[in-house]
């Protein structure tokens, strides 16, 4: 028998055992004789400490004393080396006469800790928060755990006999039978799902599949469903995931989430044969609104922007800001350039109305690139780029419009670096000079000043037109050293003439925005007169009217110093930019040009010549005198004559003369008159 055996008389004294009972409790051979008292036994058990520590010797007492009661007892004992023990007493009677007892002893070790297995198991079967179904070989629901109910809305016996799969829902393009077969073949499945709760209501869940076979036949037996509801792990990624991909000021995708949308959307108009349309847009005087009034003000400005740019556009399409006050705006499958031009239209009229920030009024408008996939680029990093040079474009072509790209524009832009490269060393290479080109009185033709006019004599590339560099000096910011040499030599040239003898007489200089806007401009001006010894009401500043219209109430300041240091003003290129008179009568100005593109007319363009004597007479009524530029014919100079027209400067008379040369002429002309 597997089990110990011992018999003991009424002394409580052995008198039969099996060899079990030396085994299982491990008991000294010598000690296991015939007559051995009970106590003997078990005092060797109570010195092991297998009745928890104390007196060997109270132990030893009472458990005998126990004994010596004859009742029928079982008792679980723990042995030596973590061994279970059952032991078991019943008292023995010969002819109804007690005669002693049966003790049997039962290693009940396995049994223990099978069952305490089992119970471990049963407590996170129905504690665990997983979601855990059993099922049979075919899926067919066994049992669920309490979590299952709690995350399904079901209880146990709604499902039992169910498959799993009227609970889960596959990801679109797998198939049920590839899915189970899948789970079959590789004992195991790990991924997401989708289950429906008994509401209807779905949530994602990660799940884990586990077959079990039989372990006779080998074949699938049951398969163990884990599901652990993820909904939570899914919104916290997905809020990330958001704020990765969202400008945080407009609420607008970022960047980031505009190059993952075109990486998606260019292959897919390519497979389908769809144009899709890039539009880079830009912000007119944005930084200047931001610079002078505050970030706070310019932050109201981009989200009231962003607004009214996603309320323009389709729900298709998709706006994005970059960053500054540069967005871009996708539209796909569109069928023609016109489409975007529709859009870009749109976005301008959207943008023309003034903006309310922080109690001011401001006024934007957009400079729109567009480049059209994949006409103009291959992927969306070339695709963007050209719209972001198109968009150069149309700020130079005056702000407030798009432009196309053209594939010239990049031809221009690398014109434009070569040019900005050679200009950094133009000034210290000496090749700048100035010219100088005459101005005359209309009635009698008597000069009564020049104005200096810039030239570049680049070494290989001869003279480049200051059409074609100043652009770029403006852009980059050189023209404000290129601004100070300008000034500081025409000031110390007419010093020079007149010490030398020319009647004094006004030089006109150019100056550009960029100049205009810096807080030291006044001084630089006064440190060239100071320099040269030219007295200040000799100097005259030419102006254009979009410079001073950037930001008008900081152009008054500005202006009004220079008035007050005795220098004159003119507006240049006067009728081709936009100009509020409100503000023309607050500018102390003492001349207007009329621009040559007016005067180049006056004889054919009835509106060009009502534009040139329309500002003529609303120049003498704001008390200003009036050069016309550009004049070329004795007949244009009779019509400007004869319109009460000031001052004259053109061709007719003198191109723009180098040094010498224009010192001579005025010399000789001032000497004859
Ligand atoms: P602007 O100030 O309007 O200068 C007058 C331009 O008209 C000059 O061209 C001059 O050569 C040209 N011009 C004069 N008379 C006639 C004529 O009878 N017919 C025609 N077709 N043209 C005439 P330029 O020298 O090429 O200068 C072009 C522009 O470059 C200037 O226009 C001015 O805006 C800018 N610029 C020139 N020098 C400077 C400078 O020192 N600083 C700045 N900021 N800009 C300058
Ligand atoms: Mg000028
Ligand atoms: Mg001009």
């Amino acid at each position: 028998m597997p089990q110990g055996i011992g018999v003991f008389d009424e002394n409580l004294c052995l008198r039969i055992w099996n060899p079990g009972l030396v085994d299982i409790l491990e008991l000294p051979p010598d000690i296991v004789r015939e007559g051995a008292h009970f106590s003997e036994l078990i005092r060797v058990l109570a010195e092991r400490g297998e009745f928890g520590f104390g007196d060997v010797d109270a132990i030893v007492e009472r458990q005998t004393a126990l004994a010596t009661k004859f009742e029928p007892y079982t008792y679980e004992h723990a042995g030596p080396r973590g061994r279970a023990h059952l032991f078991r007493s019943e008292p023995l009677h010969i002819d109804g006469q007690l005669a002693g007892c049966v003790t049997t002893c039962t290693d009940i070790t396995e049994r223990r800790t099978s069952a305490e297995r089992e119970q471990l198991a049963q407590k996170v079967y129905t504690h665990t928060p997983a979601g855990i179904i059993f099922t049979d070989e075919a899926h067919r629901i066994l049992s669920i755990n309490p979590a299952t109910t709690q995350m399904t809305g079901y209880e146990s016996f709604e499902l039992l006999g169910q498959t799993v799969f009227g609970l889960i829902e596959l990801e679109h393009e797998q198939s049920l039978e590839v899915f189970q077969e899948n789970i079959a073949q590789h004992g195991s499945w790990n991924g997401e799902l989708q289950v429906t709760r008994k509401n209807g209501d779905n949530f994602p869940a990660g799940t884990r599949v586990n077959r079990v076979d039989d372990p006779q036949s080998g074949l699938p037996a049951n398969y163990i469903w884990i599901l652990a509801d993820i909904t939570e792990r899914k919104q916290s990624e997905e809020r990330m995931r958001h704020i990765a991909q969202h400008d945080t000021l407009t609420g607008l995708p970022n960047r980031l989430a505009l190059l993952m949308r075109l990486a998606q959307l260019l292959p897919e108009a390519r497979r389908h044969n769809w144009k899709v349309a890039i539009m880079f847009l830009d912000l007119d005087r944005f930084k200047i609104i931001n610079d002078t009034l505050g970030h706070q003000v310019g932050d109201e400005m981009l989200r009231e922007v962003a607004c009214r740019l996603s309320s323009v556009v389709r729900e298709t399409d998709f706006v994005a800001r970059l960053g500054g006050d540069e967005f871009v705006i996708i539209l796909p499958g569109i069928n023609s350039p016109s489409d975007a031009a529709t859009v870009a239209g749109k976005v301008i009229v959207s943008l023309s109305s003034a903006i309310e920030a922080n109690g001011h009024e401001l006024h934007t408008s957009p400079s729109i690139g567009i480049s059209l996939f994949p006409d103009d680029g291959p992927d969306g990093d070339i695709i963007l780029k050209n719209a972001d040079t198109a968009m150069y474009h149309a700020k130079a072509a005056g702000r407030n419009n798009y432009q196309f790209f053209a594939s010239e524009m990049n031809l221009a832009t690398s014109e434009r670096l070569n040019i900005e490269h050679k200009l950094r060393h133009a000034i210290a290479r000496n090749e700048l000079a100035l010219c100088f080109q005459p101005q005359f009185r209309a009635g009698d033709a008597m000069p009564t000043g020049v104005e200096a006019l810039l030239r570049w004599h680049h070494p290989s590339e001869g003279m480049i037109s200051p059409s074609r560099f100043i652009p770029v000096a403006e852009e980059t910011g050189i023209i404000v050293e290129i601004g100070d040499w300008v000034l500081t030599n025409a000031c110390r040239e007419m010093k020079h003439w007149i010490d030398a003898g020319l009647k004094p007489m006004r030089i006109a200089v150019n100056v550009s925005a960029r100049q205009l806007r810096r807080r030291d401009f006044c001084e630089t001006v006064a440190s060239a007169l100071a320099a040269s010894g030219l007295p200040a009401d000799l100097l005259e500043l030419e102006i254009t009217e979009s410079s001073v219209m950037e930001n008008p109430q900081e152009a008054i300041i500005i202006l009004e110093r220079l008035g007050r240091m005795g220098v004159t003003l003119a507006i240049d290129d006067f009728g081709t930019g936009y100009s509020s008179l409100a503000y023309l009568k607050l500018f102390p100005i003492d001349h207007l040009k009329i621009d040559r593109s007016f005067v180049a007319d006056i004889e054919t363009d009835l509106n060009d010549r009502a534009i040139a004597f329309g500002t003529i007479a609303l120049a003498h009524s704001l008390g200003l005198r009036v050069i016309a530029e550009g004049v070329e014919t004795e007949d244009q100079l009779d019509l400007l004559r004869s319109n009460g027209c000031d001052e004259v400067q053109g061709f007719l008379f003198s191109k723009p003369l180098t040094s010498a040369a224009a010192f001579a002429y005025l010399h000789a002309r001032c000497a004859a008159g």
